[in-house]
């Protein structure tokens, strides 16, 4: 029987992106999803926009526009048939907004152009308020994407229902590995992760047929991509703080096209596909990236932490388990530098970058779980 060096759970970006970097290190990987390649949850869902983040330079933005730049270069250079350069113009959504695009402007660190409101009507984008134009963004066709990360990767569809770590090897079903990643998104049924404070939002989005010219991407409170191949992508995310997948009935959807209506012209919009998904985000918006605290051993053995208890030594971990998660409404810009952390951590012992840390929710969640004995 052979013994993978790592198992990765989970084939959407999180997951493709690990076994990429993984098998780039020269590891052996064996990737496992129960419903195919990007073909539910959030990456099938995506509109995958790979755009900077704005605002006043907080430690996310920055993050995330380190991320931002290391993904779009990364897909340019390595699969740039599944990533198309379109830009993508951030419009305020509303007069209070639009101000602090002003304050905003001095925080960006990607290139970006400020384009007028008759600029963007020249492009066909109906808005009369100041936007920030980033010339390098784009939007990945995300199951192309993900398929093509994972091409030299085998790949099976299982759907994982227990795990067993025994002799110093993970155990799923017939399959071993020396080392597992949990790339499975909203849903962890497998191991305690509960101070990691995973949450899901569930999005829509609807895909077009049109002859719409259209050579640019935009966000205000929906997204809508440029016309790329016939096919406009129109999509939002719009329930907060959800456990289990709701029924995808093209409701939301109506009102997503309503608002799709008053940015472009949408006269000969054809609905081509409905696509529906959970992304999910950590408490505290950072992904989730690196080893597993062993909760119950910590619990029992720091019995005061829910009272405040501090550590003087890092926490226990379960042995060879990793996440890569928590990756929230940016799951294609972040994916492939965590990818790459993930590798450098296992293969090369390197640490994991603090802010993504899943380390750094422990205490806090240990304090305030109400569930937790004091
Ligand atoms: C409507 C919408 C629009 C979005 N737009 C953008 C965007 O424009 N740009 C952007 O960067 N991000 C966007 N996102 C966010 C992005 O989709 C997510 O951040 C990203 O897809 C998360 O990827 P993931 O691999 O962590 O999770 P998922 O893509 O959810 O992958 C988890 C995988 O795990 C598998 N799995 C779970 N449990 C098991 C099990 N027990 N056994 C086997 N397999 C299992 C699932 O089948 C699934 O394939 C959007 C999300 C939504 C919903």
């Amino acid at each position: 029987m052979q013994i993978y060096d790592v198992i990765v759970v989970g084939a959407g970006i999180a997951g493709c992106s690990s076994a990429y970097f993984l098998k780039q290190k020269g590891l052996d990987v064996l990737i496992l999803d129960r419903s195919g390649v990007a073909s539910t949850g959030g990456s099938a869902a995506a509109g995958a926009f790979v755009s900077p983040k704005i605002g006043k330079g907080s430690s996310l933005q920055s993050l995330t526009n380190e991320a931002f730049e290391f993904a779009k270069d990364f897909y340019l250079q390595n699969f740039p048939e599944h990533f198309k350069q379109t830009g993508v113009v951030r419009i305020p959504k509303d007069r209070d907004d639009s101000k602090k695009f002003v304050e905003y402007d001095e925080f960006n660190t990607s290139h970006v152009e400020y384009l007028e409101g008759h600029r963007l009507l020249a492009k066909g984008i109906h808005q009369a308020m100041s936007s920030f134009y980033f010339d390098e963004a784009g939007v990945c066709d995300a199951p192309k994407m993900c398929q093509a990360l994972i091409t030299d990767i085998p790949y099976v569809q299982y759907e994982v229902k227990s795990l067993e770590y025994e002799n110093s090897l993970w155990i799923v079903d017939k399959y071993r590995a020396k080392k597992l990643v949990l790339s499975t998104g909203y849903e962890n049924r497998f191991v305690d992760m509960r101070y990691m404070g995973v949450k899901g939002t569930w999005g829509t989005r609807g895909d077009y047929e049109t002859s719409i010219d259209l050579d640019i991407s935009m966000h205000q409170k929906i997204s809508i991509s440029a016309n790329i191949e016939g096919i406009v992508k129109v999509g939002a995310t719009h329930e907060k703080e959800v456990d289990v997948c709701i029924r995808c009935d093209g409701e939301p959807l109506k009102n997503i096209f309503k608002i799709a209506s008053e940015m472009v012209d949408t006269s000969d919009f054809r609905l081509k596909e409905t696509f529906c998904g959970m992304r999910s985000g950590s408490k505290d918006y950072f992904p989730l990236l690196g080893s597993v605290i062993d909760v119950s051993t910590m619990l029992t053995k720091y019995p005061k932490l829910p009272r405040g208890q501090k550590l003087k030594d890092a926490p226990e971990k379960l042995e060879n388990l990793y996440v890569c998660n928590g990756l929230g409404g940016r799951g294609f810009v972040f994916a492939p530098m965590m990818g790459q952390m993930l590798a450098e951590n296992i293969v090369e012992g390197k640490e994991i970058d603090k802010r993504v840390n899943p380390d750094r929710l422990f205490l806090k969640w240990c304090r305030k779980s109400p569930d937790l004995e004091r």
